[in-house]
C-alpha cells in the first residue's frame, strides 16, 4: 500500500530542517509579543466559503469537503486566518484584549494538481494581527516575516506588494475591468468566463496562460484607491521606507483569497521555479463581519513550509547526532550499560546503544555511522573495576574511566552542553 497522492511523509533526514524553521518562528515570532493560538483541522463548509469567496479557486474547486455522519458539511481547512479569526470572536478574545497577534503551524488541505512545491496536505506558518487597522501593523507583520525569512539565511527573495482597496473603491473599478475583459471575453477560459460577472478582479488569479496574456494593459485596482486607501498604503510604503525594508509594488497582484483588502503581498523566491511563491498575505478588515462577528481589522501572512526548507541554504547542517554510544559486550556488561545508558539519559545526554549483541567492530561501525563523537565500551573486564573504557572517535584516544566519572567526561566530549544541536 502506498500513501495518497500530493500527501508526503516527512522523514528524519528532513525533518531536522523542518524542526529549525518551526523553532525560529517561534523564536522571532516571540520577539514580537504573538502567541500560539491552535486551529481544529475541521470546520463548517459554509465558514470558508463565506469568507474565500465562492467564486475563487480555492473554494470553487480545491477544497476537501464532506458531509458528516449527520449531514454537516465539513471542510479539512484550506487555510488558517478564517479558522483564527472564527476562535477568536468565539472565545471572545477580542473583549479581554481588542490587540490580538497570533501564529499558528500546521497542515492545509487543497485538491490542487501535485507537483514540485505544489502539494494537497501542505504545512504553513502563519501569523495574525487582530484588532490593528493602523498601517504600523502592516509595516511591523512584513518587517517580522522579512526578519524571520533573512534569519534562516534565504537569498533571492523578493517582497511585493500592492493595494487592493476596500469595497468603496472596489465597486467603481469592477464596472472597469469587466468592461475590458467584456471585449475579450472569446479568449478567456471558460471559468474566468464566469468570473467575468461573479468576480471579475480573480481573472488576475487564474493560472492559465491564454488568460494571463489577456490581461496585458487592464486597469489595475491601485489606480481606483479611495482617498484612505491611498493615505494607508502610502504610510505602509513610507514605514517600510524608513525601516530600509526592500520590497517592489506589484499593482497586478490580486491574491486567490476574496476577504483581501487594502495592502495585499506575497514573497517570492527567484530558486523556485513555477510554485514560486514562499508567503502571502495581506490586510483583512471586512472579514470578521463576513463571517458574522463585529467589524474587527486584520492583517497576515501564511509561509509554505515546503517551498520554505527546499530554499534553506545545503552548507548548513541541520542534522543531529548523540552525544556518545554505549558498547556493551557480554550479558553481564548489557545489562550494566542499559542501565548506566538510562543514568545518562536521565542526565541531559543523548546516549546511543546496541540491541543485538553484535560484535565490538559492529558496534563501532554503528557509532561511527551515527557520529557519535565518543563512545563508552563496557566489556566484562571493565565491569569488574565498576570503570568503562571511553573513546573519543576524532582523536582515537581511549582511557579508563570510573563509572561515576563518566558522566562528567561525556558532557566535557561535549562541550558541557550535554545535549548538541536542541
Ligand atoms: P495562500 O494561502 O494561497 O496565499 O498560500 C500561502 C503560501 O502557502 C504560498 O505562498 C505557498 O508558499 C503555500 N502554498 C499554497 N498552496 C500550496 C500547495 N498546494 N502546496 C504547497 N504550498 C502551498
Amino acid at each position: 500500500m502506498k500513501g495518497i497522492r500530493g500527501f508526503k511523509d516527512i522523514l528524519p533526514g528532513e525533518v531536522e530542517k523542518w524542526q529549525y524553521v518551526e523553532n525560529e518562528a517561534r523564536r522571532v515570532f516571540g520577539l514580537f509579543g504573538f502567541l500560539e493560538l491552535r486551529i481544529p483541522l475541521l470546520e463548517r463548509t459554509e465558514l470558508f466559503a463565506r469568507s474565500i469567496g465562492e467564486a475563487t479557486d480555492i473554494v470553487g474547486k480545491e477544497m476537501y469537503t464532506f458531509p458528516d455522519r449527520d449531514g454537516d458539511s465539513l471542510t479539512l481547512r484550506p487555510e488558517a486566518t478564517t479558522s483564527i479569526m472564527r476562535a477568536y470572536l468565539e472565545h471572545g478574545l477580542n473583549v479581554k484584549e481588542p490587540v490580538g497577534k497570533y501564529f499558528f503551524i500546521g497542515p492545509m488541505f487543497r485538491y490542487e494538481r501535485p507537483q514540485k512545491g505544489r502539494y494537497r496536505q501542505f504545512h504553513q506558518i502563519d501569523a495574525e494581527i487582530l484588532g490593528v487597522q493602523e498601517a504600523q501593523a502592516d509595516a511591523e507583520i512584513l518587517v517580522m516575516l522579512m526578519r524571520f525569512l533573512g534569519g534562516l539565511a534565504l537569498k533571492n527573495l523578493n517582497l511585493q506588494i500592492n493595494s487592493l482597496g476596500d469595497p468603496a473603491c472596489r465597486g467603481p473599478y469592477r464596472g472597469e475591468i469587466q468592461k475590458f475583459l467584456r471585449s475579450k471575453s472569446e479568449a478567456l477560459c471558460e471559468d474566468c468566463r464566469r468570473r467575468l460577472d461573479t468576480n471579475p478582479l480573480r481573472v488576475f488569479d487564474c493560472k492559465r496562460e491564454e488568460c494571463q496574456a489577456q490581461l496585458e494593459g487592464a486597469p489595475v485596482v491601485l489606480d481606483f484607491l479611495c482617498e484612505d486607501c491611498r493615505r494607508h498604503f502610502e504610510q505602509v510604503k513610507d514605514m517600510l521606507d524608513t525601516l530600509r525594508l526592500p520590497y517592489g509594488v506589484n499593482p497586478r497582484m490580486v491574491r486567490g483569497l476574496d476577504y483581501y483588502t487594502r495592502t495585499a503581498f506575497e514573497v517570492v523566491a527567484g530558486d523556485l521555479g513555477a510554485q514560486n511563491a514562499v508567503c502571502g498575505g495581506g490586510r483583512y478588515d471586512g472579514l470578521a463581519e463576513e463571517i458574522g462577528g463585529p467589524s474587527v481589522p486584520g492583517i497576515g501572512f501564511a509561509i509554505g513550509v515546503e517551498r520554505l526548507v527546499m530554499l534553506l541554504p545545503e552548507e548548513k547542517n541541520y542534522s543531529r547526532y548523540p552525544d556518545v554510544f554505549l558498547a556493551a559486550l557480554g550479558k553481564d556488561a548489557q545489562r550494566r550499560g542499559f542501565i548506566l545508558a538510562q543514568e545518562l539519559r536521565d542526565a541531559g545526554v543523548w546516549v546511543e546503544i546496541d540491541y543485538e549483541g553484535k560484535s565490538l567492530k559492529s558496534q563501532m561501525r554503528k557509532a561511527d555511522r551515527l557520529k557519535a563523537p565518543c563512545v563508552v565500551i563496557l566489556g566484562e573486564e571493565e565491569l569488574k573495576k565498576n570503570r568503562a573504557v571511553l573513546r573519543d572517535m576524532a582523536s582515537k584516544a581511549q582511557e579508563e574511566v570510573p563509572f561515576e566519572e563518566i558522566l562528567r567526561k561525556v558532557k566535557g566530549k561535549n562541550h558541557g552542553s550535554g545535549a548538541k544541536g536542541r
